[in-house]
């Protein structure tokens, strides 16, 4: 190609040139052919196993990423914080030997349901350990002035918490018998008079205000959820003493025992009721008092005075005293131990005995 332009060929030169040519060819030619096109190109695989993060405890990397965790130092507080991890343990002062445990002064407590389902609530105040109950409307219907006097008494002395002498604590239970308030009858949603169903001279059938009631002690003792929620109640606190709350009389009656008497007289005489040595209106049987008095818990009956007036000034002040007698006596040694299962709500699966006079077992209570 150079000779054919005239010029002298220059072997050196030509040499140069030959070989500077070749070495562009030869480095021309790979690229030209390495290059990929559509058909053939293939792109390298994407390597199936990942690159293992860094070790938390690696120092190595001056750019940690933020996945990076370095090891925390003696200074460091921030990582502590970190969800995830527990915080530090705190300090706790240790009590002193003065120190007086803290109970606590008001609490709500759910004694249990009733036979449509309705929550039976108390009001726990004070500290005990001589617990009294304030109970109301265990009777319904005409008598449900009594749940109005403990709603009233309860607010007072939440209100005024000093006056609950010191080692007693008040308990009051408003409506024993939540069915029978909106139904606006003396009974439970049964048909059973809440103050006959008790394990203490049961009767099926019982007397009350209206004459003979058939059916009105309930299937067996303690066959209606009210009366086991409100005795497993009393007697796991335990309680050493119970006002009962009805209407009307504008009398007390005490359960037995001297410490009934006592009670009953003690709020008669501040409230100025009668005072009644016993009940002889009509015979009675499976009542409340005659099942907690054996079992160490005080009883007073206080029949209001109408139907449709609560007496609470007077009752507030009865209630006082009563707290105050309540205060002197000896605080319960130990619980009653009632086990749940006693008064269960469902001792129908466990087996019972049967009690001469009914087809349906008994629970083992
Ligand atoms: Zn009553």
């Amino acid at each position: 190609m150079l000779a054919a332009r005239g010029l002298r060929p220059n072997r050196p030169a030509v040499i140069a040139i030959l070989a500077t040519a070749c070495l562009l060819h030869l480095i021309g030619v790979p690229v030209t052919l390495a290059a990929p096109t559509a058909d053939t190109y293939t792109p390298s695989p994407t390597p199936a196993v990942s690159t293992p993060p860094p070790h938390p405890s690696s120092t190595q990397s001056p750019h940690p990423g933020p996945n990076a965790n370095p090891q925390p130092t003696p200074e460091s507080k921030v990582d502590d914080l970190q969800p995830g991890k527990p915080p530090p343990p705190t300090p706790v002062a240790k009590p002193t030997p003065d120190a007086q445990p803290e109970a606590t002064l008001r609490a709500s407590v759910l004694l249990g349901h009733s036979v449509q389902g309705r929550p039976i609530r108390g009001v726990e105040l004070g500290h005990g350990p001589r617990w009294l109950a304030v109970i109301g409307g265990i009777h319904q219907g005409d008598e449900a002035n009594s749940t109005v006097l403990a709603n009233l008494l309860l607010d007072h002395f939440r209100q005024n918490l000093a006056e609950i002498p010191e080692g007693v604590g008040l308990a009051v239970i408003p409506d024993a018998n939540p069915d029978g308030a909106i139904a606006g009858t003396r009974a439970n949603a049964n048909g059973v008079d809440l103050n006959r169903n008790w394990d203490a001279g049961w009767q099926p059938d019982a007397y009350g205000p209206s004459g003979f009631v058939p059916g009105a002690g309930g299937t067996r003792p303690f066959s209606e959820p009210e009366t086991r929620a409100l005795a497993r109640y009393l007697l796991k606190r335990p309680f050493v003493a119970a006002i009962f709350l009805h209407s009307r009389g504008g009398f007390v009656v005490p359960g037995p025992g001297a410490g009934s008497v006592q009670l009953a007289n003690t709020i008669a005489r501040a409230a100025q009721y009668t005072q009644l040595r016993g009940w002889t209106a009509y015979p009675l049987s499976g009542q409340s008092s005659k099942y907690l008095v054996p079992r160490g818990i005080h009883v007073a009956i206080v029949e209001l005075t109408t139907h449709t007036h609560p007496d609470y000034p007077q009752n507030l002040h009865g209630l006082r005293v009563a707290l105050a007698w309540t205060q002197h006596l000896p605080p319960p040694t130990e619980s009653l131990g009632v086990a749940d299962a006693e008064f269960s709500d469902v001792c129908g699966t466990l087996p019972g005995p049967y009690r001469a006079g009914l087809t349906s077992p008994l629970c083992p209570w």
